[in-house]
């Protein structure tokens, strides 16, 4: 499609936030387009078929309890596969089981009498974990915020509980070792853990976006289009200029903060994504597997294939092993995650195939305290608004949030009639 001169909005970027934003838009009837650089939607979250498996760009999964979710896409027809609620525990040479009694309240007497934490610690966690799933979003945030070490530490959580078991679920989900992550972060996150499923898309993880922009006319994705400036009144891509009454920058926070210098450069935080190919699955369930041994190399690892089967070829398993931070992929990297698999299993993975190391720098924006009530300012003046997971909390439904509430915004400022969000 050839670029148009002038349209009332333009959103820059089709990662979940713009697409998001451009979803509103078009209810409301505003003529917009969205330019993306890339040649696919979707931003952060891809999903590369490769042989026979499906490789997200980065091990993520999707909570069906992100309020956005079902607001913007058919959940069913994404057709999930679900991991089990709970996780596993490798401690000391043998595997625990730590499940989330919310979820399944019939565990709940398993789960106490399990290996992970004292009693009391599992005590504490689960009336946490009640706490933030029942008590309103909104009073969760009104809550004095700290960082989620001292949020856990607060909550009597002995420091085995948090070092065996929550810094590396919480490290992988933040990307962030030391726990620095603000306590309203982590309240809104577990929340969703404990009242909803996580799962992955069987189609795999681009479906989310595939999906959210399923509705929106294709004519208005120029995709491929890379945009060098955004000022009033006008956006410049590489193919010319656009004149506009409003543009939303919802690119990665980076790319903002280059494109709008009134924003701060954010701080990012990296993850490693090991894929591995087998012949035998290593356990036969699809539960997140965390290192309780504190060797902090591996986060977490899942069997993909027991959750999912069309991510691997007929008859092979497909193991997904994050860490926190990057470094660049090497055979001495490789041998050492395949050692700490081995361990944390319980079975030799000399001949798994190494698929592929995904290796993002910029996966998150850091969410360190202050981030208050995770509402940052969207509307810059001007004509000027900005979207995506910084604006909000760095997850999938930060992202979807942001681009709609960003969107409500631009409308208010068009003086054009705000639908009621879904
Ligand atoms: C490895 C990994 C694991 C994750 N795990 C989870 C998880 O389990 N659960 C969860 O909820 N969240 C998870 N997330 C976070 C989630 O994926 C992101 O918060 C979300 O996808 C961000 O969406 P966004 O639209 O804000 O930004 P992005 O996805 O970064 O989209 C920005 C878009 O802007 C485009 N763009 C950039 N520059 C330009 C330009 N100059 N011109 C035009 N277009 C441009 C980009 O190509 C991109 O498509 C994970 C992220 C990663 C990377």
């Amino acid at each position: 499609m050839s670029q148009p001169v002038s349209v009332d909005v333009v959103i820059v970027g089709g990662g979940l936030a713009g697409l998001a934003a451009a979803r509103r838009l078009d209810r409301a009837g505003v003529n917009w387009l969205l330019v993306e650089a890339a040649d696919r939607i979707g931003g952060r979250v891809a999903t590369d078929v490769v042989d026979g498996w499906r490789l997200d760009r980065g091990f993520q999964v999707l909570n069906t309890a992100y309020p956005r979710v079902p607001a913007l896409v058919d959940v069913d027809a994404l057709e999930m596969r679900y991991f089990t609620s709970g996780v596993l525990v490798r401690r000391g040479g043998a595997l625990h089981r730590l499940e989330n009694p919310l979820r399944e309240p019939r565990s709940a007497v398993r789960t106490l009498t399990s290996g992970v934490g004292t009693l009391a610690d599992r005590l504490k966690f689960a009336a946490l974990a009640t706490r933030y799933a029942t008590v309103p979003p909104a009073r969760l945030l009104d809550a004095p915020e700290m960082t989620t070490q001292e949020a856990l530490r607060r909550a009597g959580l002995s420091h085995r509980m948090i070092e065996e078991v929550l810094r590396p679920f919480l490290s992988g989900v933040f990307a962030d070792r030391s726990l620095d992550t603000s306590s309203h972060v982590l309240a809104m996150v577990l929340r969703s853990f404990a009242r909803g499923r996580i799962g992955v898309p069987a189609g795999g993880m681009a479906a989310l976006p595939a999906a959210v922009a399923g509705p929106l006319p294709y004519p208005q994705l120029l995709i491929g289009a890379r945009t060098l400036s955004v000022g009033p009144g006008l956006v410049v891509t590489d193919g010319g200029e656009i004149h506009c009454r409003a543009a939303i920058v919802a690119t990665d926070p980076a790319t903002a903060a280059t494109l709008l210098p009134q924003l701060p450069a954010p701080d990012m935080r990296g993850l490693t994504t090991y894929y591995f190919g087998a012949d035998q699955a290593p356990i036969g369930e699809p539960t997140l597997l965390l290192d309780g041994d504190r060797r902090e190399i591996v986060a977490n690892t899942v069997v993909m294939s027991n959750a999912a089967p069309e991510y691997a070829p007929a008859g092979r398993s497909l193991i997904a092993a994050s860490s926190v931070g990057v470094s660049a992929p090497s055979g001495a990297s490789e041998a050492v995650i395949r050692v700490e698999l081995a361990r944390m299993y319980g079975v030799p993975t000399d001949d798994w195939e190494l698929l592929s190391v995904v290796t993002l720098p910029h996966a998150l924006p850091a969410a360190n305290v202050p981030q208050a009530r995770l509402r940052k300012p969207v509307a810059l003046g001007d004509g000027l608004f900005v979207a995506g997971d910084h604006r909000d909390s760095p997850s999938i439904q930060g992202a979807l949030a942001s681009g709609w509430r960003t969107a409500g915004a631009v409308l208010a400022s068009l003086g054009a009639t705000v639908p009621t969000p879904a």
